[in-house]
């Protein structure tokens, strides 16, 4: 496995819409492997593949506190967003900042996960954040664009 370098705002690649994969083979699965390994390195809990400068949408995420619950998202799809609630987001593209944002409580999504199979999740809490703001930067969006009030 490597470490993958992070892209950093004001970075215009952390712009860039991804595009759907189209396969998830052994490329896409080391991908995969390499943007965990930079993610629990750099303390994080998700990284959107966009982060590290490859434009597919895949996200990765572990949001337990032994790091040991990985959540694979390849094309990932909001099938339902509810409530309203705020949230307290840090980014590994934007070192040292933490804000409260505010969004949807519940997601239900739908993707395809490490082995190509298709499932069905619905997350609250910090999960749902996560995957909100995981979500973002594949369409290239990033914290500093919602209105948010800095800690
Ligand atoms: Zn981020």
């Amino acid at each position: 496995m490597s470490i993958l370098s992070i892209l950093h705002y004001p970075d215009k690649r952390l712009r860039n819409v991804a595009s759907s994969v189209t396969s998830i083979n052994k490329k896409i699965q080391t991908l995969i492997d390499n943007m965990f390994e930079t993610m629990y390195l750099q303390e994080g809990i998700g990284l959107a593949a966009t982060q590290v400068d490859i434009h597919k949408r895949i996200i990765v995420i572990d949001t337990s506190k032994q790091k040991n619950e990985k959540i694979v998202l390849i094309n990932p799809k909001f099938l339902n967003k509810y409530g309203s609630e705020i949230f307290e987001e840090g980014c590994l593209s934007i070192p040292n900042m933490r804000v409260y944002v505010s969004r949807s409580s519940t997601v239900k999504i739908e993707a395809f996960n490490y082995y190509g199979k298709k499932f069905f999740l619905k997350a609250t809490g910090l999960l749902s954040s996560c995957i909100q703001h995981e979500m973002d930067h594949l369409i290239g969006k990033l914290l500093i664009d919602h209105s948010i009030r800095k800690l």
